[in-house]
């Protein structure tokens, strides 16, 4: 299993620390990161892929709101996969990575397919880097990862980089993955930009 950070599925810190608006607000982290790990053993241990009633039945103690709101997480993240029957299924470590790599939920696809342009170049590489830490790459593989993607997206050919290479600019935005900031915003500002250049 890659890396994952046990975030709030709320407000996604990783700590006691709760925003303030946060509908977990006052939850201690180890609750969080046990409602995961209820919901991962069960499905990690499992020998056939199991429905949403038979992942609560199994899950010992109580299944509530966090623990509803922790499996969802780890759908939107893309860890687990629910399938057309309604039955989930934990992704291999090898089906993950290959599946985060390619974003395929936009506006992360069109940035991802297109390449940044232009006028967008600090939204789409902050929306990259923010989406590669929150679907838990390491610092070094997310750096690798939004090099190669300047440069087969053909965004580094398309200049407007203060950078002399695609390792310095992705280097010099490496708080953008320190901070876990979120990549929706910067991302529909960019996707914004490269559909009005298509
Ligand atoms: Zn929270």
């Amino acid at each position: 299993m890659p890396r994952f950070s046990y975030p709030c599925p709320d407000c996604r810190t990783t700590n006691s620390l709760h925003e303030l608006d946060c509908r977990f607000e006052g939850t201690a982290w180890p609750t969080i990161e046990k409602a995961y790990t209820d919901c991962l053993s069960v499905l990690a241990t499992s020998q056939t892929p199991v429905t949403e009633s038979a992942l609560r039945e199994a899950v010992h103690g109580e299944w509530g709101e966090l623990h509803k709101a922790a499996l969802s997480t780890l759908q939107a993240v893309s860890r687990v996969e629910q399938d057309d029957d309604g039955t989930l299924r934990l992704l291999t470590a090898a089906e993950y990575k290959e599946l985060v790599s390619e974003p395929t939920i936009e506006p992360m696809r069109t940035i991802y397919e297109h390449g940044s342009v232009p006028g967008c170049h600090d939204n789409a590489v902050f929306a990259m880097i923010a989406w590669y830490e929150m679907v838990d790459l390491s610092w070094a593989e997310t750096k690798a990862t939004v090099c190669e993607w300047l440069r087969e997206s053909g965004a580094w050919d398309r200049g407007g980089f203060e950078e002399s290479s695609p390792e310095e600019l992705v280097e010099s935005k490496r708080h953008v993955y320190e901070a876990g900031y979120g990549w929706k915003q910067a991302g529909r500002e960019a996707k914004a930009v490269i559909d009005r250049q298509r």
